[in-house]
């Protein structure tokens, strides 16, 4: 007999995605959630010093600006995104950068001699940027918009070979690009690092790269108030254990890894499904360090200072040398580091005058060191003077990430490695890879389609699967009119 009961697993941007979808469709929710906040890899806190709003995880938002979840969530509508007319800065030597405005012409007139190469990388995934996001996949049925993903796949087949740099003349656009490709924690080049590279770049000539006012905890928490307002309830500080205390519901969603599934499930779960959970592989991780600073950034090149995300690595080689280090299990001496400064248009985030700046840089997976001083002397070698602005700093090391969150394996923010295979066969090659083989059970985090990033689409599609499979209506997302 029907429960009318749903429970979720996990507090993330998925968890609560699928939470809000189950919500409003009638069933009972029950989001579970071990950590003593909500959000998972999007809250906001203050880790340093009172005032001073950092991000616990992701800090910069392309994929929820272009989500199809998002979107029908009216998530603009909820909460202010801000978007930067400048998407990203790289810091290219110790006093030049190069610039991605949302603009791409503006972009491709910056980048001189090889501005055509810009164009034809880009401009025919920008223009197209919503069915590009459409058809960001992860499961084995065929693409939404199969021309759009052929345009993708021969891109990703170039900028994930030896052939990359061919076209390139010079060395501030292919320094550029790799910035935003090396986003994914793999030996360069490579095809699942270029996909999702490029889907960004073009992200950033399109709805653009925001950043949330007041932090990536307002997403979250326009999840939970949409929920709540549906009659669903969040409880804190619960971890689950095992899957049997969630037997008496019809749907249940894990928005944790493949991994903690073969442990919650264990020997209830068919063999061959159980080897293929352990089979799932996890890749490198991150170390992170979160400064209260009094001062904007010093950057040399002086059009960094309004940048809100800002890469430094240097040139395309030289970053593919750092990335290829910490594949080799080695911690880089220069290493690439990802910044955003959501202070240079957020005054909400730090007291009047003073900044936040949270920073990461890929290190081996489960690397207990701290890379707090690694990432302050790069971070000078860009900005002298940096060091003399920091109130404060706060680092967590790889490790530290998955004690915080145990879908961070080893520190490995996209819970699970992005291998060509994984990035279509997330977990396992289905056309609904969500679904287990327990009645009523859908795993619904970052492991599973369409991969990691702040986007819903893993909860959403893992509990429109679960209603469709109830006999239930799907209904509409968007804020309710009388809210
Ligand atoms: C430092 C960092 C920077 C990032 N930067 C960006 C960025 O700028 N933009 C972007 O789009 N993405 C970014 N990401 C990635 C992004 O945060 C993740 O892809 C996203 O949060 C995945 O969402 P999720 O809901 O699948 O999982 P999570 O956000 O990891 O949430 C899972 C939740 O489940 C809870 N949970 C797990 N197991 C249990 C259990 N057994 N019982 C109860 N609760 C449980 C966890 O505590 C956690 O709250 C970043 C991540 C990190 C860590």
């Amino acid at each position: 007999m029907s429960s009318g009961r749903a429970i979720v697993v996990g507090s993330g941007p998925n968890g609560l995605a699928g939470a809000v979808t189950l919500a409003r469709a009638g069933l009972a929710v029950t989001v579970i959630e071990r950590a003593d906040h909500i959000g998972g890899g999007a809250a906001t806190r203050e880790l340093t010093l009172p005032g001073f709003h950092h991000d616990v995880g992701s800090a910069v938002h392309p994929m929820a600006a272009h989500s199809p979840f998002f979107r029908a969530f009216g998530l603009d509508r909820r909460i202010e995104l801000l978007t930067p007319e400048l998407s990203y800065g790289h810091a290219l030597d110790e006093t030049h950068a190069a610039l991605a405005w949302r603009d791409l012409e503006r972009t491709a007139q910056g980048l001189g001699a090889d501005a055509s190469t810009w164009r034809r990388l880009l401009w025919p995934l920008a223009a197209d940027a919503d069915r590009v996001a459409d058809v960001i996949g992860g499961s084995f049925l065929p693409p939404a918009h199969p021309i759009v993903a052929l345009r993708l796949g021969l891109r990703a087949l170039e900028q994930g070979s030896a052939l990359w740099s061919t076209d390139f003349l010079t060395d501030a656009a292919p320094a550029l690009l790799t910035g935003v490709i090396a986003h994914t924690n793999k030996r360069l080049p490579a095809i699942g690092a270029a996909a999702p590279g490029l889907v960004l770049a073009a992200f950033a000539h399109a709805r653009g790269w925001p950043v949330p006012r007041g932090g990536s905890g307002a997403i979250t928490q326009a999840l939970a108030d949409d929920l709540l307002a549906h009659g669903g309830r969040i409880e804190t500080g619960v971890e689950v254990d095992d899957i049997a205390e969630l037997a008496d519901a019809d749907a249940v969603l894990l928005d944790v890894t493949p991994r903690a599934l073969a442990r919650l499930a264990g020997e209830r779960l068919p063999s061959p499904y159980l080897a293929a959970l352990r089979r799932f592989r996890y890749g490198d991780g991150i170390a992170k360090v979160d400064f209260a600073l009094s001062d904007p950034v010093p950057w040399a090149a002086p059009e960094l200072r309004d940048a809100v995300t800002v890469h430094i690595g240097g040139t395309r080689a030289e970053i593919a040398h750092a990335e290829g280090e910490v594949a080799s299990g080695r911690l880089p001496r220069h290493p690439y580091l990802l910044i955003s400064q959501p202070s240079a248009i957020d005054a909400t985030r730090a007291p009047e005058g003073k900044h936040v700046l949270w920073a990461y840089t890929h290190v081996p997976a489960g690397t207990a060191d701290d890379r707090t001083e690694a990432i302050t002397a790069e971070i000078e070698r860009f900005a002298p003077g940096f060091r003399d602005t920091v109130l404060a700093s706060a680092g967590t090391s790889a490790r530290e990430l998955e004690q915080l969150d145990p879908n961070f394996i080893g520190g490995d923010i996209a819970a699970g490695a992005t291998s060509a295979w994984q990035l279509v066969a997330r977990p396992l090659p289905r056309a609904a890879p969500w679904r287990t083989p327990l009645p009523g059970v859908y795993l619904c985090g970052g492991s599973t389609a369409p991969g990691p990033g702040v986007h819903g689409q893993s909860g959403w599609q893992a509990a429109r699967l679960a209603l469709r499979e109830l006999h239930m209506a799907i209904q509409d997302l968007a804020p309710d009119q009388h809210r």
